[in-house]
């Protein structure tokens, strides 16, 4: 349909609303009821394009996008929403062959030690090198791995690198230098993580004592048994395991007790209000004190300002990680950060 002279996109939605209206009413034919909806797609000259073709293929695009959001409605077109929806394709369509194309990354963010400021350990934190999208974080691309499985593979090769990074940085050391691998949940459902964790350790000849598997808190509330069951395996093994993002969400400390948990990782969120409000220090305050309390390691994230750092420290939360003491980086620029020939404390 062309429509001559509308004012605006507004009212050009009245139309679509009504045309959705009518066409809704069911059509009597032949004693049957028969229901008929549209999904519509709406481009405007001269906003969305100034070439008659394109407003065509615009408007088309919103439709499909009304069909794929629910049907039997409108959708304006939007240019920012249609390129991050073809993105988000594209990211689908290329995430099968990024492993094969050796297009994934992990960057690694020292973990600290306060004080003096000593690098302990790294976090690892998957970057793809998409050859169209260019440097991607994975806000971007895990819920995609996650939904369509990929995730298995893809958390395969990133314990594999970790292990081989671990003990590369464990050589000529005393003290344990422990690398930090994030897990999803879907990885700790499927039954093979125990495996491919005992085979990347042995084929590394990484010690467990130098690898620590970060799992989210939302994980330990699902499957009880079968999530029990993996983490006694991998704690048998040997690995430590960590709570990601803790205190986000979910209140069931009861699992605190009931896992074999080791470290707690302070999620950015408490950090960020560290020092703002009176009652949000003494949550934090509260949180260091479970942590003592249970014997866990706390890791306190996204440490930004030396004020947050300070607070820490004087209340006895001695391992932070954040860009105040380095942001995630490549493998070649830890190994320099701690290589025995260069001061390894940070001391932001
Ligand atoms: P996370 O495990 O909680 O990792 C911490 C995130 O905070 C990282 O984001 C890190 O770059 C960022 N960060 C660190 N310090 C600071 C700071 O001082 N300020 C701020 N604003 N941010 C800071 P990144 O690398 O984008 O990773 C996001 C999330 O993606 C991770 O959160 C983790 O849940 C997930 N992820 C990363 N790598 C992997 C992986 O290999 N496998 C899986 N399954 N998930 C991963
Ligand atoms: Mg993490
Ligand atoms: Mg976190």
């Amino acid at each position: 349909m062309l429509f001559y002279g509308a004012p605006g996109k507004d009212e050009v939605a009245e139309v679509a609303d009504v045309i959705l209206r009518k066409l809704t009413q069911p059509v009597v034919s032949m004693g049957r009821e028969i229901n008929v909806s549209a999904s519509i797609g709406i481009a405007c000259y001269p906003e969305d394009s100034p070439d008659p073709h394109e407003i065509l293929k615009n408007a088309d695009d919103a439709m499909y996008r009304a069909k794929n959001t629910g049907r039997n409605k409108y959708q304006l077109y939007d240019a920012e929403l249609m390129a991050r929806t073809i993105k988000r394709t594209m990211i689908e369509a290329t995430l099968k062959k990024a492993l094969q194309r050796d297009e994934f990354e992990l960057y690694y963010q020292p973990q600290v030690l306060l004080p003096p400021g000593l690098v302990i350990g790294a976090e690892a934190l998957l970057r793809w090198n998409h050859a169209e999208l260019g440097f991607l974080t994975p806000d971007r691309f895990i819920s995609v791995a996650e939904e369509s499985g990929i995730i298995l593979d893809i958390g395969r090769w990133v314990i594999e690198s970790a292990c081989r990074a671990a003990v590369n940085w464990n050589r000529a050391r005393e003290e344990a230098f422990v690398v930090s691998v994030n897990v999803s949940a879907r990885q700790i459902i499927h039954d093979d993580l125990v495996p491919v964790v005992a085979r990347a350790l042995a084929v590394s000849g990484c010690k467990p004592q130098w690898l620590c598997l970060e799992i989210t808190e939302s994980v330990l509330l699902e499957d009880k048994r079968g999530v029990k069951a993996t983490l006694d395996a991998l704690k048998k093994i040997g690995v430590s395991i960590a709570v990601d993002d803790f205190g986000t969400g979910y209140s069931a400390l009861s699992y605190l007790s009931n896992f074999p948990i080791d470290v707690l990782k302070l999620d950015q969120s408490f950090v960020r209000e560290l020092g703002e409000d009176l009652r949000k220090t003494k949550l934090v305050e509260a949180i260091i004190g479970i942590a003592k309390a249970l014997d866990l390691k706390l890791v306190a994230e996204g440490v930004e300002t030396m004020q947050q750092s300070e607070i820490l420290e004087a209340n006895e939360c001695w391992f932070v990680q954040g860009y105040l003491y380095g942001k995630p980086m490549r493998e070649a620029a830890f190994s320099q950060l701690i290589s025995p020939a260069r001061e390894r404390y940070l001391c932001a």
